[in-house]
């Protein structure tokens, strides 16, 4: 029987999900799908929402940096009529239906690992550079892989 296991820091999640056999959730609107189809049935469940250095987006000096754990509406709320940043508006806008795009995060979407999600192909095209953490230690990766 699979338990759910709530980490209140990244360097906590990355430790619990390099050991045993488990499983992040952000959202869990594809994850809860997967588990109905029964796939992920004997992992643990590593649930993401305590970890608040995952959410929201911000703009530094050398850019945009959203979160994992940032819902499609916000990103929505935030970009929408932001010039150059509108487009990401616009495919976080075509994402399922209202109750999918309050809960569904950009970090689901992307490491979900579906050629389709709306926003990997976005965020491809905008060239973003990723940000991965393995174990303790963090990563900066061109698009193509998890991000945080
Ligand atoms: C009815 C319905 C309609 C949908 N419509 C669309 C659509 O139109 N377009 C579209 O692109 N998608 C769609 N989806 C798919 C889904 O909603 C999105 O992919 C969503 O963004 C997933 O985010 P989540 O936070 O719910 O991810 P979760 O379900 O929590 O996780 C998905 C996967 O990503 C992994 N994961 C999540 N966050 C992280 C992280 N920070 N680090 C590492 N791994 C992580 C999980 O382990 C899991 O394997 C739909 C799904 C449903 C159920």
């Amino acid at each position: 029987m699979s338990q759910m296991l709530i980490p209140n820091t990244v360097t906590e999640a990355c430790q619990m999900l390099s050991s045993g056999n488990r499983v992040a959730c952000a959202g869990a609107t594809n994850l809860y799908v997967d588990r109905e189809k029964g796939k992920y049935l004997d992992r643990d469940i590593v649930s993401l929402h305590r970890l608040k250095e995952l959410s929201g987006i911000r703009e530094e000096k050398d850019g945009w940096h959203i979160g994992s754990l940032t819902t499609f509406d916000l990103i929505e709320d935030v970009f929408r009529g932001q010039g150059s940043m509108d487009a990401l508006a616009e495919a976080a806008s075509l994402v399922g239906g209202p109750q999918i795009r309050n809960t569904g995060t950009i970090g689901g979407n992307t490491c979900n690992g579906v050629t389709s999600a709306d926003s990997a192909s976005t965020l491809h095209a905008y060239g973003i550079h990723q940000r991965i953490y393995e174990g303790t230690g963090t990563n900066g990766y061109p698009s193509g892989g998890n991000f945080d």
